[in-house]
């Protein structure tokens, strides 16, 4: 197998983790996995694909490595996946790390190759594969399983602990009300209509957002809650680490907080993989056809209340903004619209980007690559070169993006590449350009 393309990184969740591997143990968890997780699916993909490289054009690492072929969809499988199925499992500690650092870190399971590829395969499917062997093994980059046993012990992904969460909401709902008269974020309320939930980061390193959403619901005067207990973290690592066993319990708790509190729907933060999670991979683990609970986004949620005038534009953000397109709301749920709806509504020179919609490129630090850290920090930044040419070409000084990944992976790449660009929530956005009703003045 190849050697990573640039400088060799150290991570104990790769390097240590090999040492306890037998080669037993690493055949009888592979064939496991290819036989009673994968089978039928995994068959037709692999019978299928031709080699014909054809979703090389559509990634981001590829298309930012100079089109080296190992950075390639096709690639990337072939390096791991299809030489466990060839090798029947017979493969060594050395073999699943180089697997892990492929799976976990230089692909973002943004699914924008299976779109090109003529037969539709699925090869983000196929990596997930190869992160659920690593898992299983525990060979996972150690800050990306530090979120996962977390999300085990706490079901949260922060560490987060219960007092530190409800005085947070409280710090939070006392700042709102130096905006906005009587803003509240109403803990616990049964029966209300919205349960608002949020990732573990904004308790931890983003309170500002909790404050900002309290004012958003005030002014539209919604009947919301958010619980108090465990369940209001809708983030989801071990979606991505492969753990698919504490995915489950974390979906299946989120729901539960919004069964206890009997509301109406959920209405989730600024977040693409949590929509994941919630609408897609959590459901599917649990064996739900659907969620049992209804449940939007926030960027749906916000273009509601601008379309039903719940909420005004007072005077629209000035400077030119452009737009990260999170790929698990617009690829994975055709969110684009509304998403540029609430852009022309609250900003005065939005300068789109190109390739746009479900076409768009990946912000690289999703499908659970930026949680693997900073020792992988600059192999994720120089995978998406080509994010930095599309942002730089709009001219735009300000990038709005409705996803946790997407934002601190843009932030990361504006540095890197000195693009000069401030990223945004929309929600930091609304709250700068609504009218503040007269009675709700401060
Ligand atoms: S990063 Fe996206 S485009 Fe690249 S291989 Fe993974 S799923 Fe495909
Ligand atoms: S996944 Fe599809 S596009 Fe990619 S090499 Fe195989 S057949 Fe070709």
């Amino acid at each position: 197998m190849a050697e990573p393309a640039k400088e060799i990184v150290v991570d104990p969740g790769l390097d240590e983790t090999i040492k306890k591997l037998t080669p037993k143990k690493i055949e009888d968890t592979i064939n496991k996995v290819l036989t009673k997780g994968a089978a039928a699916r995994l068959k037709v993909y692999m019978q299928t694909c031709v080699h014909c490289g054809l979703c090389s054009e559509a990634c981001h690492f590829y298309l930012s490595h100079d089109k080296d072929p190992r950075f390639s969809p096709v690639g990337k499988v072939k390096q791991t996946l299809w030489e466990i199925v060839k090798r029947k499992g017979r493969v060594d500690g050395e073999f699943i790390k180089n697997c892990s650092r492929i799976a976990h870190t230089e692909c973002n399971v943004c699914r924008r190759c299976s779109m090109y590829c003529p037969f539709g395969i699925d090869m983000a499917y196929l990596l997930l594969l190869v992160r659920r062997i690593c898992a299983l093994l525990g060979v996972v980059p150690q800050y990306l399983q530090d979120t996962v046993n977390s999300h085990a012990v706490t079901m949260n992904q922060m560490w987060v602990k219960q007092d530190e969460w409800i005085d947070t909401l409280q710090w939070q709902e006392e700042d709102a009300q130096d905006e906005v008269k009587n803003a509240r974020i109403p803990l616990d309320k049964e029966g209300a209509e919205i349960m608002y939930s949020v990732i573990g980061p904004e308790p931890k390193f983003l309170a500002q957002l909790l404050g900002n959403i309290s004012i958003i619901m005030t002014v539209a005067g919604m009947d919301w809650t958010m619980p108090s207990f465990d369940g209001w973290d809708n983030s989801n690592m071990p979606m991505y680490s492969g753990d698919f066993e504490t995915m489950a319990r974390v979906e299946r708790k989120h729901f539960e907080a919004a069964f206890k509190l009997k509301v109406k729907k959920i209405v989730m933060g600024e977040c693409g993989h949590a929509f994941r999670g919630a609408v897609y991979d959590g459901p599917k683990w649990l064996a739900w056809k659907e969620p049992p609970v209804p449940l939007i986004h926030a960027v749906q949620f916000y273009y509601e209340l601008i379309r039903d005038g719940k909420i005004k534009i007072a005077r629209k953000f000035e400077q030119p903004v452009t737009i990260q397109e999170p790929c698990n709301i617009i690829r994975g749920r055709g969110l684009g619209d509304m998403l540029r709806y609430i852009m022309r509504a609250t900003c005065e020179d939005f300068r789109d980007v190109s390739p746009r919609y479900e076409h768009n490129y990946c912000c690289c630090a999703g499908g659970g690559v930026i949680n693997c850290g900073p020792p992988w920090k600059k192999n994720r930044v120089e995978g998406n070169r080509v994010k930095a040419e599309q942002l730089k070409a709009t001219g735009a000084e300000v990038v709005i993006t409705p996803c946790h990944n997407c934002h601190s992976g843009i932030e990361d790449i504006v540095n890197y590449y000195k693009l000069g660009m401030h990223v945004k929530f929309f929600s930091e956005i609304l709250v700068d350009v609504m009218e503040i009703p007269e009675e709700l003045k401060v």
